[in-house]
């Protein structure tokens, strides 16, 4: 097939600049040791973070429902696509996030773009973190809604997209954010953030990737870490907010989350109030148009959401193992940032540092990728250490030494 003459142009270019981006195939199942171009690596590059990914009774859930089901759902989930699994799944979902309902998507991504485009369209006005994840950028433009983006954090800065003239203006507004940033590790001020919204009549949408099974007293996320602090028990007066559960103090139209992290599998999904489900049902075209997960990816998720409620202690270890991470590169002058999850960034600045530190890491058989612009804002090129409750502190000693090495 002929090549038009700017692909070879735009590869060259981001070669030159330090950008461009390569496959690297993995030969072994997920864990922290995996088998990379013939040997094994120890690596921290994956979100399976409660080491859910490869566990037997996930395996064997799967499995069980490949014997049920078969593999593929052959349709979408208005036509013959949706099975028991998938409202089995749905209904945990929601029981977990102590919503009323959840619905599941092919993947996060898709999460995103449905509840974005589901919630607000043209002439609607949607603030958005800076940092937010890639797949909510996309959301917006796919929404056609106004994008307002806000630096890094910045709650003041949210608040002022919210003035009187821009809710006279456009007939929605919206905040979005992710609560645990990908990149960082660091998290949104979720309690001012909700605030904003309250007092402006906002809808907050809010993105749990990196939180589910990683923040709460049970697991389901920042959202419950802040719904046990007493501050935001006031009851919401925003009559946007769908989420009226005790669980939820803070006034959430809908929770975006994924299956592919801590849950260790495949999909997305969207806890919310009925009635902002059923909007997706009808509206969302990422929940429409597209092939229904397998019904073995939900009766994996399904295993591995019991396994998350049930064992604490594989939480509890992994937090313990950031926070010792995160102390011993300190005290080695590493600039994590603000991390403050098992996603601990070594940020170094410009993409051929980050390139040179990753290789000298995996010369000593540690796969830990660099992260680079786009993903990340230009002069923080990093490394991103993403731990996993499997890793242990001897891992966590072999990394810091070849880090300090590789400096
Ligand atoms: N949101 C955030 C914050 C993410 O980091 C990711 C995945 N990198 C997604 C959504 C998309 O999730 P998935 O991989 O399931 O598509």
């Amino acid at each position: 097939m002929p090549t038009p003459d700017f692909v070879r142009q735009t590869l060259n270019d981001l070669q030159a600049r330090d950008l461009y981006r390569r496959l690297v195939a993995v030969g072994s199942a997920a864990g922290p040791r995996i088998d990379v171009g013939g040997r094994t690596v120890l690596q921290f590059a994956s979100n399976n973070y409660l080491g859910l990914a490869a566990d037997p009774r996930v395996r064997e859930a799967a499995v069980r429902a490949i014997e049920r089901w078969g593999w593929g759902a052959g349709a979408s989930r208005l036509l013959a696509g949706h099975t028991d699994a998938h409202a089995a799944l749905e209904a945990d979902l929601a029981a977990f996030k102590g919503t009323e309902a959840a619905l599941v998507f092919p993947s996060g991504y898709m999460a995103n773009l449905g509840a974005m485009t589901a919630l607000v369209g043209r002439g609607d006005l949607v603030a958005c973190d800076r940092e937010n994840h890639a797949s909510i950028y996309d959301a917006i433009r796919l929404s056609e809604a106004e994008l307002a983006r806000y630096p890094h954090g910045d709650v003041g800065a949210a608040a002022e997209f919210f003035n009187p003239q821009s809710a006279v203006r456009n007939p929605q507004l919206l905040l979005v954010t992710d609560t645990v940033f990908s990149m960082g590790g660091d998290l949104a001020p979720l309690g001012e953030l909700a605030e904003v919204c309250r007092t402006s009549g906002a809808m907050l949408v809010i993105d749990e990737a990196h939180a589910l099974g990683v923040l709460g007293p049970t697991g389901a996320g920042l959202a419950e870490t802040l719904a046990c602090g007493s501050r935001l028990n006031a009851p919401s007066a925003n009559p946007q907010s769908a989420i009226r559960n005790p669980q939820w103090p803070l006034a959430v139209t809908a929770s975006v989350g994924t299956l592919s992290k801590a849950l260790g599998g495949v999909g997305g999904f969207v806890a919310a109030s009925r009635d902002v489900i059923e909007l997706l049902v009808n509206r969302a075209r990422p929940f429409i148009y597209t092939t229904a997960l397998p019904a073995a990816a939900c009766e994996a998720a399904r295993a591995a959401l019991a396994i998350l409620r049930a064992e604490p202690e594989r939480r509890q270890g992994l937090l313990a193992l950031a926070d010792r991470l995160r102390r011993m590169l300190r005290e080695r002058d590493f600039n994590c940032g603000r991390s403050a999850t098992p996603i601990i960034p070594v940020i170094v600045g410009e993409p051929a540092r980050a390139l040179a530190m990753a290789a000298a890491l995996l010369d000593r058989g540690i796969f830990c990728p660099a992260i680079r612009p786009p993903t990340v804002p230009p002069g923080t090129s990093r490394l991103r250490i993403s731990l996993t409750a499997e890793h242990t502190e001897g891992d966590l000693d072999q990394l810091v030494q070849a880090l300090v090495a590789a400096r």
